[in-house]
């Protein structure tokens, strides 16, 4: 027995633990309004594949069964889709599981985990969980900014998090910039590839960094099919990463980390490449349209390149980002504040249906005119 540990009345947990702000999610409804669209979450319109519907349905007749704690599958199926080496994958509930198991296996008491000063709230949290250090490196125009992130490398450094494309700001690092942030890294230090909405980039100088991952020991790229594929609500992620760190975050895992339902869901989602096509283009289409739109009625729009927008508002009364989130909630218009991303004065909007995006834009209108009726 450690004769060294205080006393307490009652257990508790590690301070890193405690340091922790538990992540807020996108507000899903609204009292009164009787149609609600909820812009909030960048949940997409066009719902999940009828294909990984049909698969769920028939998973869902053997409930009893312990799922496959490999997830064998639902690996063949990514790897068919990218031509990879299903070895090389490891399916999470969500993402988001996986980024903290990354900080679990890779991160000690006081190690630092860096991500960029917008980046994804849950690197924070899974780098607090793991016991590190969260290091926030400032961005140039809300986008990733490769010299400040190497200059913020320390001996303590273990892990970082690039969410490329990012959210919530919807900017992006080129490859070639990726590349850069990978050569200033010690060979020890593991850089994560965030790629949540790499599917609705359209730019050539995009990559989501999986030529990397295969060419490098210290490269992951975690992916997820609750954004374009519509399965949120399944929590199915997936990370392709070299063979030591697949192994050491197998040890990590639970054993039936996803459900039966989920595997087979997925399997199907993934091979529904026009259903994957379909909502690409609805994406672009609506993304310039919204971005226009949002702009005309004077609000200031960060170039984005996933399928949300973040709009920026006056500081002060009259126009502020809690004024106009106001307006339009009580409208039936969910959009999401982005205070705790350090953005008080900025929305994010997700691309919703054409009908959801004609009501935001018509709802910001009556707003930006002073129109008070409710
Ligand atoms: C939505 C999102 C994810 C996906 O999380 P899941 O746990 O897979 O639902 C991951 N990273 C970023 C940056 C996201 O916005």
């Amino acid at each position: 027995m450690s004769s060294a540990s205080p006393v307490s009345a009652r257990p508790v947990p590690r301070p890193g633990v405690l340091a922790i702000e538990a992540y807020v999610p996108g507000k899903s409804g609204t009292p009164g309004a009787h149609k609600v669209h909820k812009l909030s979450s960048n949940e997409t319109p066009l719902g999940a594949s009828p294909r990984a519907v049909a698969a769920l349905q028939e998973a869902a007749a053997r409930l009893e069964l312990y799922p496959d704690g490999t997830s064998a599958r639902l690996r063949e199926a990514i790897a068919a889709r990218y031509g990879l080496d299903p070895a090389r994958i490891v399916c999470g509930a969500g993402s988001d599981e996986l980024l903290s198991f990354l900080a679990y296996a890779y991160l000690g008491a006081g190690d630092e985990g860096i991500f960029c000063a917008h980046g994804f709230l849950v690197y924070r949290i899974a780098i607090l969980a793991a016991g590190g250090t969260p290091v926030l490196v400032p961005e140039r125009d809300l986008t990733a900014d490769v010299d400040a992130m190497l200059a913020a490398v320390t001996p303590r450094t273990r892990i970082v998090y690039l969410a490329n494309p990012n959210n919530p700001t919807g900017t992006y690092l080129p490859f070639e910039e990726v590349r850069r942030l990978h050569s200033g890294l010690p060979p020890h230090v593991l850089l994560v590839l965030d790629g949540a909405y790499a599917e609705y980039v359209r730019t050539n100088d995009y990559s989501a960094g999986l030529e990397l991952v295969l060419d490098a020991q210290n490269v992951v790229m975690t992916r997820t099919f609750s954004k374009i594929h519509g399965l949120a609500s399944l929590r199915i992620g997936w990370m392709v990463a070299p063979p030591e760190v697949v192994d050491a975050v197998n040890r990590i895992r639970g054993p039936f980390n996803l459900s039966g339902i989920g595997i087979a869901a997925g399997a199907a989602a993934i091979a529904d490449e026009a259903h994957v096509a379909a909502a690409i283009a609805h994406n672009t289409e609506w993304l310039s349209w919204l971005t226009q739109a949002v702009t005309q009625l004077g609000f200031t729009v960060t170039p984005s390149v996933a399928n949300f927008l973040l709009m920026h508002c006056p500081e002060g009364p009259g126009r502020s980002a809690a004024e106009a989130d106001a307006f339009l909630t009580a409208r039936g218009i969910i959009v999401r504040r982005v205070s705790s991303y350090g953005l008080p004065n900025a929305l994010r909007v997700t691309v919703g249906s054409a009908e959801a995006n004609r009501a935001f834009v018509d709802a910001l209108t009556a707003f930006v005119k002073g129109d008070a009726r409710a």
